[in-house]
């Protein structure tokens, strides 16, 4: 079932059921062909849950002995990943932005490509989430595979099954942070990298 025409076939007279179930009329003229684009929406919000994040971490590039320094806490960071995601409670999108920021290690002295960075946040996203794991998830790939110092990872979203639904909240957003390393035992890091991002800022970016 992992091809993905042979999941939009089997899902397509599953959802023309939901449209049923929800009192409509599967046949007429605006929904003739929406089992099919709602099948293909689902692939494709999902297609990251095959993928493994780490392989795109793999990509990486060591440094010189002597190109970086033997004691340090400088930080290499990215900013605004913007992604969506599908929250898996209520299958409803959420979007945001994740701030990336991790300390080579003088030792491996590894990095990798920043644009890997992205692509890790885009696979995370493309499958069915909650926010708070996804924040993890990036921290833990990015330690495991880089062996940085520290790492951060700070996530903003809005999330529609608070603003279409429920609670009806539609300037909230959920703000989560996932630390490993020197971010846990230094909180003077944390302000560096908070100062670097602007956070109040970013909210109008939303
Ligand atoms: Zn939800």
């Amino acid at each position: 079932m992992n091809d993905t025409n042979t999941k939009i076939q089997a899902l397509e007279p599953l959802l023309r059921e939901v449209l049923l179930t929800l009192g409509e009329d599967p046949g007429r003229e605006g929904l003739k062909k929406t089992p099919q684009r709602w099948a293909e929406a689902l692939v494709s919000y999902t297609q990251g849950t095959d993928q493994n994040p780490e392989d795109h971490l793999k990509v990486m590039f060591e440094l010189g002995e002597h190109e970086y320094p033997e004691q340090t806490d400088d930080m290499v960071m990215v900013d605004n990943i913007e992604f969506v995601s599908t929250c898996e409670h209520h299958m409803a999108p959420f979007r945001g932005v994740a701030h990336i920021a991790y300390i080579p290690n003088p030792e491996t002295r590894r990095i990798t490509g920043l644009s890997k960075l992205s692509r890790l946040v885009e696979v995370y996203s493309n499958r069915l989430q909650i926010q708070e794991r996804m924040t993890n998830q990036i921290a833990k790939a990015i330690d495991q595979i880089l062996l940085p110092l520290g790492v951060m990872v700070v996530i903003r979203a809005m999330h529609f099954c608070m603003i279409q639904r429920g609670v009806k909240q539609r300037s909230s957003s959920a703000l989560t942070t996932a630390r490993r390393g020197m971010f846990l035992d230094n909180p003077g890091l944390e302000i560096k990298f908070q100062n670097y991002l602007n956070l109040t800022n970013k909210l109008n970016d939303l």
